[in-house]
């Protein structure tokens, strides 16, 4: 069953509903236990998010949409002679984290016979529910800012997914595509928003299983997770996914995690520092961090809550601090797009203020790909 977080009314799997009738978020009860498998009995598993299969939505094999994703290598960086550990999960197939999340969710909609899907995107989770869509034959269409990029958009199209432009901000880029979906009543196409759809956080979740497991396995398990954050789903499925592994015995806390926003467009730092536990839509600047610029996110006081409740904080980094921290980062061999080194930003500016030291462990998590960010580097090097 669907569940609305705001009302509490229930909706059945299938009924093809992205949103509550009170316009409230959907979240998805799991009739079965949620179960992370023990270290052990993972040995064998394959190496991608369905290794965590028992604490995902239940599908049927022949629904399973996958590419492998997941199980994404963490590094370790040096700065001031503090290490820092980072995953990279832009190593998912088509660039992004959000692969996770969509293997998920185009697999459950596959399951309730969803045919044709459209999302709104300029970037990463268009290309990699084009992709997914593309590998379970469903019809796909992206809807995007008429001012976005050419290059951003070959990757979808590559896909074989179609472009819709839309005049305007990426509000009424999203408000465009739910009229598309709504105004489609054969029940076939769907409004498949990675913003939305409770099922791409259940695979985002997963995110949290690994860093548990690499961590236990390595001994390396962090006491702070570092996450950008634009609508927050990386901070929430992490916390949820840490949750469930707290509840079931196999983690003592959840990391303290500490999220962030580019200070051009922070609506949840700005909430965090009012003492607020609801964010308020804000009118944001242009920033080089294009893939967290986002003025009003759909779960906001549930990231506020995530942050509060693992004793974490929420930064702001400025234009500059990512610029220079993905250049360095780029002399280092990891090549990430800018919204990523927002991460590397703030846990220099922790190791600065010495809030992290050489005794704490903290991994951030790098997001996306350079490869999505060519025009940019193209014009600083
Ligand atoms: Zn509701």
């Amino acid at each position: 069953m669907l569940y609305c977080a705001r009302c509490g009314l229930r909706y059945p799997v299938n009924i093809g509903v992205w949103r509550c009738i009170c316009q409230g978020e959907l979240e998805y009860d799991n009739p079965h236990e949620i179960v992370v498998p023990d270290l052990n009995d993972l040995i064998p598993r394959p190496c991608s998010i369905w290794r965590y299969r028992e604490a995902l939505p239940a599908l049927e094999d022949e629904y399973i949409i996958t590419f492998n994703e997941g199980y994404t290598p963490i590094i370790t960086i040096k700065y001031h002679d503090i290490p820092i550990w980072l995953k990279l999960d832009f190593l998912c197939p088509t660039g992004s984290y959000k692969d996770r999340g969509t293997s998920v969710m185009i697999s459950c909609l596959k399951q309730t016979g969803i045919k044709s899907v459209v999302e709104d995107s300029s970037g990463n989770a268009g290309a990699s529910i084009a992709a997914y869509a593309g590998r379970a034959g469903m019809k796909c269409t992206v809807f995007v800012p008429s001012d976005t990029s050419p290059g951003k958009l070959i990757q979808i199209r590559a896909y074989g997914a179609t472009i819709e432009m839309v005049d305007g901000t990426r509000q009424d880029v999203a408000k465009a595509c739910q009229e598309a979906a709504e105004g489609n009543h054969n029940g076939e196409t769907f409004y498949a928003s990675h913003n939305w759809n409770p099922f791409f956080l259940e695979g985002i979740k997963t995110l949290a299983y690994e860093i548990w497991e690499q961590g236990v396995r390595n001994s390396i398990m962090p006491n702070w997770v570092v996450i950008p954050a634009g609508y927050g789903s990386c901070v929430l499925g992490a916390y949820r996914g840490f949750s469930d592994l707290v509840n079931q015995g196999k983690l003592h806390e959840i990391p303290r995690l500490i999220v962030v926003q580019a200070k051009n467009c922070a609506p949840v730092y700005e909430a965090y520092l009012r003492g607020g536990t609801e964010v308020l839509p804000i009118h944001g600047q242009r920033t080089i961090a294009e893939g967290i610029a986002c003025s009003n996110p759909v779960r906001g006081s549930e990231i506020l809550h995530a942050v509060r409740a693992s004793g974490g904080v929420v930064m702001a980094v400025a234009e500059k601090e990512i610029e220079c921290a993905a250049i360095e980062l780029a002399k280092d061999g990891v090549f990430v797009e800018p919204t990523s080194a927002v991460v590397v930003a703030a846990l220099k500016r922790l190791i600065d203020n010495e809030v992290i030291s050489g005794n704490d462990i903290a991994l951030g998590i790098l997001t996306g790909t350079g490869l999505k960010a060519t025009d940019y580097y193209g014009s600083r090097l």
